[in-house]
């Protein structure tokens, strides 16, 4: 008998703002990109312990894969499986590119950005209420982002493979939350120049 599990959350987050969902273990949580192109900065830790905590560093080298897609098993700092992408109509996500601050910006686009707003203000802002601050903030996962990396290790911050509606979907090993900075960047095509809303969806008991 197949057991049809309620949707238990439906929630739309704005271009430019962000989340904290806590997710049970075996909870399935989908991020559509409800416009196309935009980059979705999200960090994920265990819910229990907020130092096991996604690395992007662990979870290349283990799996030998600098992008990820359906299949890719997102480790933590102890080697812990957090999550794994059991879903994924975009098939490409980068996990290199980092999270925008507003000192990268100044350095990549100038001084005239320095008091836009960022990913990093957006994480610091959610992760708050569960006590996740700065020295929490490691290498992010960016759900939808297109950075190629060519065989010399160079990488460019590319116009995006994601188109409107499609998604990505994680199944949670253990309980998890899950920090989403739903990311402004105006100054390089990670949003298509354009920011826009995405839509998250989540099953779990
Ligand atoms: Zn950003």
């Amino acid at each position: 008998m197949t057991t049809v599990l309620e949707t238990t959350l439906d929630t739309t987050v704005a271009a430019g703002d962000g989340a904290l969902i806590a997710v049970p273990a075996g909870g399935r949580l989908r991020i559509v990109d409800l416009h196309g192109n935009q980059a979705v900065d999200t960090l994920l830790y265990d819910a229990h312990d907020l130092d096991n905590r996604y690395s992007a560093f662990d979870t290349i080298r283990e799996q030998r894969a600098v992008f990820l897609t359906t299949g890719s098993r997102l480790l933590s700092t102890r080697l812990d499986e957090l999550a794994v992408i059991t879903g994924d109509t975009c098939g490409r996500h980068d996990t290199i590119g980092g999270a925008c601050s507003q000192e990268s910006n100044v350095i990549r686009y100038g001084e005239a950005t320095r008091h836009q707003h960022a990913c990093r203000q957006t994480f610091l802002r959610y992760g708050a209420q569960a006590g996740i601050g700065q020295r929490h903030l490691g290498h992010n996962l960016n759900f939808f982002m297109n950075v190629p990396v060519d065989p010399g290790g160079n990488l460019t911050f590319a116009d995006g493979l994601s188109a409107r509606g499609k998604y990505v979907e994680l199944t949670a090993s253990r309980d998890l939350l899950v920090l989403i900075s739903n990311c402004p960047q105006l100054n390089n095509p990670c949003n298509g120049w354009n920011p826009t809303p995405v839509q998250l969806l989540g099953w779990w008991r």
